[in-house]
């Protein structure tokens, strides 16, 4: 973990979804940048002779020598960040530091499964796990479901990528749970209304099933209460809410 602020280039920026993208940084540091799947940098910028600071989770997909860090934003409407770091030009710096956070997966647990809860870009955490969860599975067994929400299909950001990653590891799943529209007809992985409505086809099963929760602020609270009155332990349920800066 470094707290040491350090430059990043933006390279590349593209739409993923309407108002958000997907941005990709590169470090200008000799020294690899290393982060756990799951962790999330600060970056740092000046706003009006402001230094201001937002955390953003590393969606990036790890391999051996890379030097890139991928981000998902959502744009806010009058947000500093957004209006900031939507209009970076290619080529630009911001500093960084980082990596931070503990909604990463541990070495010493075995779940029989892990249920990894999210809504819009709090699905980046676990879009930079897949390589890991892919590990787990072949090894151990383990049992992986993704959960995404969003209001309409076409805002389940990286869902091309989950589904694919689907076909080819046989103990993962991956479901949409739209709030507002679906698709028509219906595409076998997506589901009606919010995450935490989904959990009923589950079968959850407290002190066998690890649950992540990641993203808006409400959706982590209520899925949490969902499951502590289903029985699980806090140890059991591990969460990250996206709380607004002041
Ligand atoms: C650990 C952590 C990880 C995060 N990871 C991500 C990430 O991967 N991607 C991402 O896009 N964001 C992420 N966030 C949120 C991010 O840090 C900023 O809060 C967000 O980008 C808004 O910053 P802003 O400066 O644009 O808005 P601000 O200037 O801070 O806010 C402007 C106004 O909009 C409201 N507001 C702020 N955010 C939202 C929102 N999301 N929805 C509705 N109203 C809002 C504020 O209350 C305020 O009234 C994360 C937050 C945390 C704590």
């Amino acid at each position: 973990m470094s707290r040491t602020q350090f430059p990043i280039t933006l390279v590349d920026s593209q739409e993923i979804a309407p108002g958000v993208r997907h941005f990709t940084f590169t470090t200008t540091q000799t020294t690899p940048f290393t982060f756990i799947p799951g962790q999330f940098i600060n970056l740092h910028f000046p706003v009006n002779g402001e230094t201001l600071q937002r955390s953003y989770s590393i969606a990036t997909l790890p391999h051996e020598g890379n030097n890139t860090i991928e981000l998902a934003l959502s744009h806010v409407s009058g947000g500093r960040a957004s209006g900031y770091l939507f209009n970076l030009p290619i080529g630009h710096n911001v500093d960084a530091s980082g990596p931070f956070g503990r909604l990463v997966l541990r070495e010493d647990e075995t779940p029989k499964r892990y249920i990894l809860v999210s809504t819009g870009t709090g699905v980046t955490p676990y879009r930079a796990m897949l390589p890991a969860l892919a590990q787990r599975m072949q090894a151990q067994g383990t049992q992986v479901v993704v959960l995404l929400g969003a209001r309409s299909p076409g805002e389940l950001l990286y869902q091309d990528e989950f589904l694919s990653f689907m076909s080819r590891h046989p103990l993962f799943s991956f479901y949409g749970c739209c709030s507002r529209v679906r698709s028509d007809p219906e595409r076998t992985h997506e589901r009606k209304g919010y995450v935490q409505e989904t959990f009923a086809e589950l079968a959850l099963t407290p002190g066998e099933d690890i649950v992540y929760l990641c993203g808006n602020p409400h959706m982590v609270d209520q899925a949490y209460q969902v499951l502590l009155d289903v029985g699980f332990e806090k140890h059991g349920v591990r969460r990250e809410k996206y709380v607004f800066s002041h």
